[in-house]
């Protein structure tokens, strides 16, 4: 695990997305889960920091894609954390409904989802989110929804550190290409790609010190910077 900000880490060796760990006086919270195997590169990583993973209160899910929500099944059957998620995500991580699927790529990667061990097997969400909620985690957490990526996509804020969750609103780097540079995520991952630009406008006036995305290496700015400026600035 790295320390990115204060409270603020991200493990590292996963083999899904980037996965965070918060560490405040509400005990040990997680953004994202990664890859089913990661839970227990997790729990390793946890365990050598000197930290104690049944205090992991709870698990908050930026959206329901598998190499986000692979790991939750485990981490939750293990540690019983709460689990939440943008409301309109719920479905979707609970397993009671798929994500709408537009492109082949999004198929395919639903029925790869379905494949992977436990990754068809729904978990339950304990508190489901709404755009504007604060939770007690980090010295206070904001809910942004920013739907595109998937409905129920959502970003969390730490206003007073600069710190954001940006999940996959926001990529470092292409996946696929490997060339460098603040981007959105590839079209044909998104639900409604025309959606993302709106929403991450959303966060146009927020001044981020640390933006954690959920792909790349998290940006980070000492002194601030407003997003309105990274998102100007993005690569096509
Ligand atoms: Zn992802
Ligand atoms: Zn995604």
């Amino acid at each position: 695990m790295r320390k990115i900000a204060q409270g603020v880490y991200l493990f590292e060796e996963l083999r899904g997305c980037n996965v965070y760990l918060l560490v405040s006086e509400a005990g040990l919270t997680l953004v994202d889960t990664g890859l089913a195997g990661d839970a227990r590169r997790i729990v390793v990583q946890i365990e050598k920091a000197g930290l104690d993973p049944s205090e992991l209160q709870s698990i908050v899910v930026t959206h329901a894609h598998a190499d986000h929500i692979g790991g939750l099944a485990g981490l939750v059957q293990r540690f019983d954390s709460d689990v939440m998620a943008h409301q309109l995500e719920a479905p979707f991580i609970e397993g009671t409904n798929k994500l709408p699927t537009r492109t082949k790529l999004q198929r395919t990667m639903t029925w790869l989802g379905d494949c992977f061990p436990g990754g068809n097997k729904g978990t339950k969400v304990t508190r489901q989110l709404e755009d504007g909620e604060r939770l007690d985690v980090l010295d206070g957490l904001r809910v942004i929804h920013t739907p595109g990526h998937t409905p129920g996509s959502l970003c969390l804020l730490q206003e007073e550190g600069g710190i954001l969750f940006c999940g996959d609103l926001l990529f470092n780097g292409h996946p696929l290409t490997g060339r460098g540079g603040l981007r959105y995520a590839p079209q044909a991952f998104s639900v409604d790609p025309d959606e993302v630009p709106r929403s991450a406008q959303k966060l146009a006036q927020v001044t981020v010190k640390a933006l954690c995305m959920g792909h790349g290496e998290p940006i980070v700015h000492e002194r601030g910077v407003q997003m309105a400026e990274l998102l100007k600035a993005m690569s096509d």
